[in-house]
């Protein structure tokens, strides 16, 4: 219960790995705000689990992470309700798979500004309060495609390798004010994100389920396993501990080996 006492903000938990990341951080005491869209009931059982779980306070806020203002006001309500963020998990993102000739521009500037930008905001309105603490953990969930690519998710790759480029950035810029930054990137994780690309797959490649699963996506992981959401959670619970205080600037691996060939 290491966690007593702070805040944790996970963009997009309402699902997946930000809902797992969530509940590892909760079960360390951090009270909650999580984030995202979904089903109202669904959501208030996993808020009220989340205080459960942690015997502190978890709030849900639907900040559409498209929009820099919501983004604001979300981080007003958390200055009001919880003091301020003191680790901030930006985890919110989606995925989009087409031939780059095709590739649909809404869905580019949806892509850019969910898997990046919306991480540009939410740093530089939570830097101000972790300076003044003197204490800040900066998490973003990128991606194997942070560091490698793969065909037909031109917006994804530039994205995630924009994380990874500004996680480090802001790493050089926090260094002496007791704030870490750093990046996690898992390879395949099965997720609604992943269920959700098998058919754009089979339709851009022209496979079977069965082939996007293992000939595409198991296929560049070594191990031959998905990553799980708990194996990515605790990993950003350790970033939080004292003795990862020296662990800043990082893209950290848990891809089954996928980006050591
Ligand atoms: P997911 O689809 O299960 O979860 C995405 C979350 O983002 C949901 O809570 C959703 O409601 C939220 N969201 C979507 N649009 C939003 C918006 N406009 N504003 C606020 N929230 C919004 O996906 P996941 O697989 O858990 O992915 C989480 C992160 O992990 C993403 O950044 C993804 O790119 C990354 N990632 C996933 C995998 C994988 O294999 N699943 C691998 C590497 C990286």
């Amino acid at each position: 219960m290491h966690l007593k006492g702070k805040t944790a903000l996970v963009t997009g938990s309402t699902s997946g790995i930000g809902l797992g990341i969530a509940k590892a951080l909760a079960a360390e005491g951090a009270n909650l705000i999580i984030n995202g869209f979904g089903d109202d009931d669904a959501i208030e059982t996993e808020r009220a689990g989340l205080e459960k779980l942690s015997g502190g306070k978890a709030d849900y806020d639907g900040a559409d992470l498209t929009k820099p203002d919501e983004i604001g006001e979300m981080f007003a309500r958390a200055d009001q309700n919880f003091g301020g963020v003191d680790i901030l998990v930006n985890n919110a993102g989606t995925q989009f798979v087409s031939p780059i000739e095709d590739f649909p521009v809404a869905k580019w500037d949806l892509i850019l500004a969910l898997n990046l930008s919306s991480a540009f905001h939410t740093i530089r309105h939570a830097v101000p309060g972790m300076r003044k603490k003197g204490w800040g953990r900066i998490i973003g969930t990128a991606s194997a495609h942070s560091l490698v690519a793969s065909p037909f998710k031109s917006a994804y790759v530039a994205a995630k390798h924009g994380l990874a480029g500004l996680t480090k950035t802001v790493a050089l810029e926090v260094a002496e004010a007791g704030i870490t930054a750093n990046c996690i990137s898992p390879g395949y994780v099965w997720t609604p994100l992943v269920e959700g690309q098998i058919p754009d797959t089979m339709k851009a490649r022209n496979m079977t389920r069965e082939q996007v699963i293992n000939d595409v996506l198991l296929a560049g992981q070594p191990t031959k396993q998905f990553v799980t959401v708990e194996q990515v959670a605790a990993l950003a619970v350790f970033l939080t501990r004292e003795e990862a205080a020296n662990i800043t600037g990082a893209n950290l691996s848990v891809d089954g080996g996928w980006t050591a060939a």
